[in-house]
C-alpha cells in the first residue's frame, strides 16, 4: 500500500472563538438541522462558523449515492422531516444570516428526488427574510426535468450544481453520476432561466490532468455557468479515495486567471475553497459583472 501524501503547509486552517462556534452549533442542534460543514468535515468550519455562516444540508444526513471522495453517510436514507423547511427558515432568522446556502444529499429513493422539499425551504426562507439571497446547491435530481422546474420556480438567487471532477474519473469517484447529465442540467437552467446565476465547482487532487481541468472549465462556460469554485480534495478517511496530488496555491491562482479569461463572472480557486465558501461575495461579483 502506498504511503499517503503529507499535507502541505498551506492547508492549515484558522481558528475562531469557541463562543462563536458554540452559538452556531446550539442553534443547529435545537432545530435538529444538519450542515454540510460538519457532515462533509469541511476545513473552513472554524472560519465560517466564526463569521456566523453555515450551509444547511437538507433531506439528510444519509445519501443514496456512494461517491468515493465524500464524507456524507451512505446508510439507508432517513424519512423526510416535514418540519425541516420551517426549522431551516427559523435558523436563518435566528442566526441573522445575510446570505444562505442550502444543499441536499442525493435522494434517488424519492419520486421527485426531494425537489419539492427544497423548493418549500427556499420559499420559506425568502418569506421570513425578504431580500435575503439564497444559493441552492442541488444534486443532479436524477436528470428529472420536472424536479428541476420545481426548484427553479422557488426563485433561488444562485443555482449551483457541482461537476466535482473530470469525466475520466467519474466511474472511480462518482459511479452513479454522469458528467454529461450534470453539464446538461446547468445548460438547461441557463436556457430556461437566463437571468438566474449559475455556479459549479470541481476539486483538484483526485488524479486529474491540467488539460482535463481546462476542458471541464470550457464545458461549463459553454453551458453558460457564471461562477466557478476550485478547491483541494482532502480525503475524509483512509477508506476514501486517496489524495493523488496537492497543486500549489500558484497553480490554483493560474486556474482562476484562466477562468476569468474564459468569461466566468467570478472564480474562487485556492486550496481551501469549497463550493459554498464566501458564497455571498461570489454572488455579489456575479451581480456586478
Ligand atoms: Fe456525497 Fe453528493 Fe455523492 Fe451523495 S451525491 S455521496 S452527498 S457527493
Ligand atoms: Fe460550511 Fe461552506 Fe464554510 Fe465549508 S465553506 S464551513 S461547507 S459554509
Amino acid at each position: 500500500m502506498s504511503t499517503p501524501l503529507r499535507k502541505p503547509p498551506w492547508l492549515r486552517t484558522r481558528i475562531c472563538s469557541a463562543g462563536q462556534l458554540a452559538a452556531v452549533e446550539k442553534t443547529l442542534e435545537r432545530k435538529g438541522l444538519h450542515t454540510v460543514c460538519e457532515e462533509a468535515i469541511c476545513p473552513n468550519r472554524m472560519e465560517c462558523f466564526g463569521r456566523g455562516t453555515a450551509t444547511f444540508l437538507l433531506l439528510g444526513p444519509n445519501c443514496t449515492r456512494g461517491c468515493t471522495f465524500c464524507a456524507v453517510d451512505k446508510h439507508k436514507p432517513h424519512p423526510v422531516d416535514p418540519a425541516e423547511p420551517e426549522h431551516t427558515a427559523q435558523a436563518v432568522e435566528d442566526m441573522k444570516l445575510n446570505f444562505c446556502v442550502i444543499t441536499m444529499v442525493t435522494r434517488d429513493d424519492l419520486p421527485d428526488h426531494g425537489a419539492a422539499h427544497i423548493a418549500e425551504t427556499i420559499e420559506l426562507v425568502h418569506k421570513v427574510k425578504p431580500g435575503l439571497g439564497v444559493e441552492v446547491l442541488i444534486s443532479d435530481l436524477g436528470g428529472n426535468q420536472k424536479s428541476l422546474g420545481t426548484v427553479l420556480a422557488s426563485e433561488p438567487e444562485v443555482l449551483n450544481h457541482n461537476v466535482e471532477t473530470v469525466p475520466r474519473l467519474y466511474s472511480k469517484v462518482r459511479p452513479q453520476a454522469n458528467y454529461e447529465r450534470s453539464v446538461e442540467l446547468l445548460d438547461r437552467v441557463g436556457k430556461l432561466r437566463p437571468e438566474m446565476i449559475t455556479k459549479s465547482g470541481i476539486m483538484l487532487g483526485l488524479g486529474e490532468e491540467e488539460a482535463e481541468v481546462l476542458e471541464v472549465m470550457a464545458d461549463l462556460r459553454k453551458a453558460g455557468v457564471d461562477l466557478l469554485t476550485i478547491g483541494q480534495y482532502l480525503a475524509p478517511s483512509k477508506r476514501h479515495h486517496p489524495v493523488i496530488s496537492y497543486p500549489t496555491p500558484e497553480e490554483f491562482s493560474a486556474y482562476e486567471a484562466k477562468g476569468l479569461e474564459m468569461g466566468f463572472a467570478a472564480v474562487a480557486s485556492a486550496p481551501l475553497v469549497r463550493s459554498s465558501y464566501k458564497a455571498e461575495t461570489m454572488h455579489q461579483k456575479a451581480l456586478a459583472a
